[in-house]
């Protein structure tokens, strides 16, 4: 789960991190007011949306009085926010983050990331901050310094000092900066996230190291140790259907294509996507319905699927293990019942009680296509997406 750039420094600044002063508002008279409240002559005025890259488009602008905060804001609110995080259709602006400007006297790149090869958490910093980390790594990968944290200690005070000298923070910063990190580190671990940048970290006029950005990515199976991280959840930010599926307990993902995925398990969920490519067609989604794959679980997973308008038909994919095929062809009929499903339904059952499965779906004298192997399920669920009905029909008088 990704959080807003203000509630990540406020969660930071618990932790010893200095962040300038600043303060939320969710219209342009409170903006101005808030700037008004924070004293000072200049002001920055960003859009919370979670994506970065949002200077360069437009989302972050300085402002000298009143009238140009407005007028900053007015810009803002109840836009979209494209930015090269966004993807194209952007992220709407519902709240602005007042903060006094900070006079920057250089910047630097922090990040706290999740390193899968080495198991531990990793230190990625640079002394060539404000550029991305994409950039830097493409442009400056020299200027990278990395180090790896052993989970059992934690961060060390002397691997804070050792990653400032790399960074050639001067002598009289140096304890600051092991503040930053260690405050940052101890944030990551003790509320389970997954990611904390900081770009940039500056280094200020008068001496002083401040986070002048700040992103914070959690472990979403971690949420439930902290229920004042999961309350930052914000749905303005998320695409709907993902948040729908969350509500309900689905491992959702939405994607561009027209056909419908209802699959259980990651894995088989990533084989059913890369089948229907091969087979010619994109998936509209990602959908993990779990191990238990209850009646009713499906019923909510195709009532999920089918508020996707771009789905032009559903292909159930599932390996029964643990679960028996009859009782997911049961879910699929009495899902297919309660639910309005007007696209082609291809159904491919493999593993426990597959005959007394398809015997169901048979049975039901409902229109499901049915399949005996995935690529025959795909190649079936493109057919029928191309409106090409008279090859789904071959191949359902075929089964
Ligand atoms: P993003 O990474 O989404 O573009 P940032 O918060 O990093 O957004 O802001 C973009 C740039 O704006 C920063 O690199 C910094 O140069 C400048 N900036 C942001 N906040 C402040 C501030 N409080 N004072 C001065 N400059 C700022
Ligand atoms: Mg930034």
């Amino acid at each position: 789960m990704d959080i807003h750039e203000y509630q990540a420094k406020e969660i930071l600044s618990g932790f010893g991190v200095e962040v300038p002063p600043g303060a939320l508002a969710y219209s342009p008279e409170q903006a101005a007011y808030r700037a008004r409240e924070i004293g000072g002559d200049r002001w920055i005025v960003k859009a919370q949306v979670h994506a970065g890259g949002r200077g360069k488009a437009g989302g972050v602008k300085m402002c000298e009085d009143d009238h140009a905060i407005q007028k900053a804001c007015e810009d803002m609110f109840g836009q979209k926010l494209v930015t090269h995080q966004t993807g194209p259709e952007g992220k709407g602006i519902y709240r602005v983050y007042v903060e006094g400007a900070v006079p920057i006297e250089h910047e630097f790149y922090l990040g706290f990331v999740m390193d899968r090869s080495s198991q531990r958490v990793m230190i990625v910093a640079s002394a060539e901050g404000g550029m991305e980390i994409e950039e830097i790594s493409a442009e400056k990968p020299d200027s990278i310094v990395r180090s790896t944290v052993e989970p059992a200690v934690g961060l060390q005070e002397f691997q804070a000092r050792e990653i400032a000298f790399a960074l050639g923070v001067e002598a009289g910063l140096v304890s600051q900066m092991v503040r930053t990190l260690m405050g940052c580190y101890r944030a990551f671990s003790e509320l389970d996230a997954t990611m904390v940048e900081i770009n940039p970290l500056v280094v200020t006029g008068d001496d002083r190291i401040i986070a002048l950005d700040a992103k914070m990515t959690f472990d979403d199976n971690a949420l439930f140790r902290h229920p004042q991280v999961a309350e930052l959840r914000d749905k303005s930010q998320e695409d709907p259907r993902e948040s729908r599926a969350a509500d309900r307990g689905l491992s959702y993902v939405g994607l561009d294509g027209n056909i419908g995925c209802i699959v259980n398990g990651a894995g088989l969920a990533m084989a059913t996507m890369d089948t229907i490519m091969l087979a010619g067609g994109q998936p509209a989604n990602f959908l993990d319905i779990g191990g238990g794959a209850t009646p009713e679980r499906v019923a909510k997973a195709f009532r999920l699927v089918m508020s996707d308008k771009n789905v032009q038909a559903v292909l159930v994919n599932i390996f029964a293990g643990i679960n028996r095929c009859d009782w997911v062809a049961e879910g699929v009929v009495q899902a297919l019942k309660e639910v309005q499903v007007d696209v082609p339904v291809i159904v491919r059952l493999a593993g426990t009680n597959v005959e007394e499965g398809q015997k169901i779906l048979a049975k039901s004298g409902l229109p499901i296509i049915r399949a005996n192997t995935l690529m025959e399920a795909a190649e079936r669920a493109v057919g029928a997406w191309r409106n090409d009905l008279s090859q789904a029909t071959r191949m359902r008088a075929v089964t």
